[in-house]
């Protein structure tokens, strides 16, 4: 099944599932907005397996008809998935799809830079495209959703529906639709064949225009609460794991990475040692080092503002924390080394109030 249907988020959801599940003539365009990792695409999933459930007769899948065993694999002929593809080396529609099949099913909790990662791999896996091309796949924010994919959708959707059953087109991340994109598809959403339904699924509403907005039944999707996420992960939370994850389990599974451990670790470590009345460690040093490696250095330091205000008790100098580390994330980002900048804010804030047990020959030891 594509969710766990006893977290209270479900709950909260379920007059609104209710009602849109009986309706057989209800919208049919929704727009789900939330965060990334607050269970947009499995619910999503789970509400699709329903509204094409043989059975049929209640509020969610059987689970055992045959349109739900193909749900689960996500290859029903009734479900048009939509992913955000790089244009350069261009990728076929079939081949993305197919390949995020492949990583929902392996994690519902799929987010864009994992996605994109896993795009790169599979080209590469393809071996297709050039050096120079791969290399730019890489770039984020790459990823749109192109007019040529919706003008595929719009053929898709001129083939003869299978008697009165109901077929959806699924925008994963449908905040990456371009404007023309978009534009291309205000006609077909404000008056759809009959038995079918648009899902766009976005992390920012703003982010698509107003026109298509205004044809969309918009739900909301709050970060999900410590409670849900323990839930979800059938583990305790530590406190700073719920500081970190931000009630996105995407996040909390981010985290709980064996590869994110030591980045964790040293990200603690330097912060506290950000405060002139901590002794300083030579595990500071290391800390430093393992932080400039980090290739999400920058979403790292992000997550470290909210880190450090738990860490201080002085709320001012924690602001003094917040607005540095945000700065080396901004020149991080704009390609400047980090390691140099790390130690720069390092002196500079312990210097702040006094040197405290830091001496300079730790520099040049
Ligand atoms: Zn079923």
């Amino acid at each position: 099944m594509w969710y766990p249907a006893p977290v209270p988020r479900w709950q909260a959801l379920h007059d609104n599932w209710k009602q849109l599940i009986m309706a057989d003539r209800g919208p049919t365009a929704l727009l789900w907005v939330g965060s990334e990792g607050v269970g947009k695409t499995p619910i999503a999933l789970a509400f699709i397996q329903a509204r094409l459930c043989e059975e049929g007769k209640g509020l969610y899948a059987c689970g055992q008809c045959y349109a739900c065993r193909t749900m689960e694999k996500l290859q029903t002929p009734q479900l048009f998935l939509i992913p955000p593809l790089p244009t350069n080396p261009s990728c076929p529609l079939e081949d993305g799809v197919e390949w995020l099949r492949r990583a929902l099913i392996a994690n519902p909790f799929l987010t864009l830079a994992y996605w994109e990662e896993e795009v790169i791999r599979s080209l590469q896996d393809k071996s297709a495209g050039t050096k120079r091309e791969k290399k730019n796949a890489r770039r984020k924010g790459e990823y749109p959703i192109s007019v040529e994919v919706v003008r595929q959708v719009q053929d898709w959707l001129k083939l003869k529906p299978t008697a009165q059953e109901w077929r959806v087109v699924l925008f994963w991340h449908a905040e990456q639709l371009t404007r023309q994109a978009a534009n291309a598809l205000l006609k077909i959403v404000e008056e759809p064949p009959a038995h079918t339904m648009f899902m766009f699924l976005a992390t920012h509403r703003e982010a698509l225009p107003a026109t298509l907005r205004s044809r969309c039944q918009t739900w909301y999707f709050p970060p999900l609460s410590p409670t849900e996420l323990e839930q979800l992960s059938g583990t305790k939370l530590s406190d700073e794991e719920i500081i970190l994850a931000e009630g996105s389990y995407a996040k909390l599974r981010a985290l709980r990475e064996e590869s994110q451990q030591k980045y964790l670790r040293a990200l603690r470590t330097w912060i506290e040692a950000l405060h002139p009345q901590t002794p300083w460690r030579s595990e500071v040093e290391e800390a430093i080092e393992i932080l400039s490696q980090h290739p999400y250095l920058s979403d790292w330091l992000i997550m470290g503002v909210r880190l450090a205000r738990k860490i201080g008790t002085n709320p001012s100098f924690n602001a003094l924390i917040a607005d540095r580390l945000l700065h080396i994330a901004d020149a991080v980002d704009a390609n400047i080394s980090p390691t140099g900048l790390l130690w720069e804010v390092t002196l500079e804030l312990r210097q702040s109030r006094g040197l405290g047990e830091f001496r300079w020959e730790w520099l040049h030891s």
